[in-house]
């Protein structure tokens, strides 16, 4: 019987295939007494297990190294090393192997559930969170233990396989870029959490929160995942089948016919010229940069080099790095952005320490953080003027509200540049510096940044975030995400506007400008620089080969004023139509 299921579009395409159920079942493992002799082999098994599950992170943390992996994966592969090394999962079941001659399927199970009760217990949301994490890697030895490592292989050549699971963890995600999965859906997860962005980067169409997709489909069901529209379709009717097999041969020709798009000249049909920026964790990103013919950098999430270490990266560190993207993009434009830390990035352990913020996304953020450490800040602005001596490098201060917090980055900037002079180092005396405009009191009160600035990157994640008042990492909330709410559109084009009118250059760096549904509304507010994660680049040059900005500008004008969201959302689709 055919039936659909609604969930949250996270990774745009179709797949359509036979679903292979990716179970949590494992955890429920029989219990058995075990024979005094038997102990020895009873712990012998487990700890050959727990290598196994040793070797197979290691193997996928090489993978997560290796060019065009997405830069989190590294992260959340060294997470799950971390947690399998902790005594407490890799010893404490061998004691109770011992203690109570039980079987070690069991013995784990039971330690794993004491920690994850222990999870349950603590106030922070983040580490609270990574109680999945733990039971990802306990499933990961039952696997082991049962003689089943979670492999999945590929079947016919013919229909894609889809996993259907009650969640993923990244390093499961990340076998299905070599194994050529077909989509996923699983039925937790939020459009921010760890195995959409993995998604996202790896181009795999996905619907995530579907709820009750692994205990309704069957192994083998035939099903197709919209991951554009966040539906999955069980067992579809041949009417809708055949329906959905001739948008899925459009899309691949489409992908496909993308490619030429490489070395187009992204313009208009009218001649407008919009520069289509990347945006990059780590320096190792710059391969997918290049692939894509990028026109540059416009957004270095610099705080990713900070995180998962001890101690903080020194001036020469990040001058490698920033360097090392500057020689790469050979002259075009490298926008680095400073030190974005706190809010749902922590940056280790000595930053903030001894202090919990009750809602950090409104906490010691950002440029907030780093004017209260001027060490560290003069750190970043010595290494970014460094590297600048070698390519296009100019600075993006993230999340300003006031015109002192600019005024006070300019004046260490400059500082930074004396200390350089006295020491003697080469730098660029001329680094061109910008602010994003994330908060809303930004967008309303232009006049320190147009003033003060020279150019300006809309950060719409956290406008939105700010502007509507919901938590960008709470799932909770997020069917409140909404970037055509018409307060968010009107913050956008004012921002664009004044830009203008004032000769300061904006773009927009927030997942807004990858979202190739809303490039021809915001080439109409005027915007002529996008920023994105590099595999949206091409998508987006498409739509602007294909936009009249001076039609769009009129559009856009008369759309800008209506006040009924749902006649603007009408409007909004007329102009992709
Ligand atoms: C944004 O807020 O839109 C942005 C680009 O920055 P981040 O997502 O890193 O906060
Ligand atoms: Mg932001």
């Amino acid at each position: 019987m055919s039936f659909t299921l609604h969930g949250l579009a996270v990774s745009s395409g179709i797949a359509i295939g036979r679903a292979h159920l990716v179970s949590h079942a494992t955890l429920e493992v029989a219990h058995y007494r075990i024979k005094e002799k038997s102990i020895p082999t009873e712990i012998a098994r487990f700890e050959n297990a727990v290598a196994t599950v040793r070797s197979e992170l290691g193997s996928l943390r090489g993978e997560a190294s290796g060019p065009g992996s997405p830069s989190e994966l590294a992260a959340f592969v060294d997470i799950h090393s971390m947690i399998l090394d902790d005594p407490l999962i890799s010893e404490l079941p061998m004691d109770l192997i011992r203690e109570r001659r039980c079987n070690a399927e069991w013995a784990l199970v039971q330690q794993m559930e004491q920690l994850v009760q222990q999870f349950d217990e603590i106030e922070d949301s983040y580490l609270r969170e990574r109680k999945q994490d733990v039971v990802q890697v306990v499933e990961r030895v039952l696997k082991a233990l049962m003689g089943k490592a979670r492999k999945v292989s590929k079947r016919g050549k013919e229909e894609d396989l889809i996993i259907v699971a009650h969640d993923l963890s990244p390093a499961d995600t990340i076998q299905f870029k070599n194994l050529k999965i077909g989509g996923f859906v699983t039925d937790l997860g939020g459009a921010t959490s760890h195995t959409a962005i993995v998604a996202r980067s790896l181009a795999i169409p996905a619907v995530v929160g579907l709820h009750h997709a692994r205990p309704l489909v069957r192994e083998d069901d035939l099903v197709i995942v919209d991951g554009t529209r966040g539906v999955l379709i069980v067992d579809p009717d041949p009417r809708v089948l055949e329906e959905y097999r001739l948008r899925k041969s459009e899309l691949e020709l489409e992908r496909h016919k993308l490619r030429r798009l490489k070395t187009a000249r992204s313009a208009t049909l009218d001649g407008e010229e919009v520069a289509l920026y990347a945006n990059i964790e780590l320096p190792q990103d710059i391969s997918q940069v290049k692939d894509v013919g990028a026109d540059g950098i416009g957004l270095f999430r610099t705080e990713f080099l900070f995180m998962n270490r001890d101690g903080l990266p020194d001036e020469q560190e990040q001058y490698e790095a920033y360097k090392a993207v500057a020689k790469a993009m050979g002259g075009k434009p490298v926008t680095i952005r400073t030190l974005d830390s706190g809010g749902d990035k922590s940056i280790g352990a000595s930053v903030g320490a001894g202090r919990q913020a009750l809602n950090p996304a409104l906490g010691l953020r950002a440029i907030r953080y780093c004017l209260t450490e001027p060490q560290i800040f003069l750190t970043q602005l010595r290494a970014i003027l460094r590297a600048a001596h070698y390519g296009n490098i100019r600075i993006l201060v993230p999340m300003l509200a006031h015109a002192a917090e600019i005024e006070q980055t300019l004046a260490m900037i400059e500082q930074a540049k004396a200390q350089l002079r006295e020491t003697r180092h080469k730098f660029a005396e001329d680094v061109k510096v910008g602010g994003m405009i994330e908060i809303p009191a930004a967008a309303l009160a232009l006049g320190p940044f147009v003033k003060h600035l020279q150019f300006l990157s809309l950060g719409t994640n956290d406008l939105i975030q700010y502007t509507l008042a919901i938590d960008r990492t709470d799932e909770a909330v997020a069917h409140l995400y909404d970037p055509l709410h018409p307060a968010i559109l009107r913050l956008i084009s004012q921002t664009i506007a004044a830009g203008a009118r004032m000769d300061v250059p904006v773009a927009v760096c927030g997942e807004m400008a990858g979202d190739p549904t809303l490039t021809r509304l915001l080439i109409g507010m005027g915007l002529r620089q996008f920023s994105m994660h590099p595999s949206l680049i091409l998508e987006v040059k498409q739509q602007v080969v294909m936009a009249d900005a001076d039609q769009l500008a009129l559009k856009v004008g008369r759309l800008l004023r209506l006040d009924d969201p749902e006649k603007l959302r009408e409007q909004v689709e007329r102009l992709n139509a």
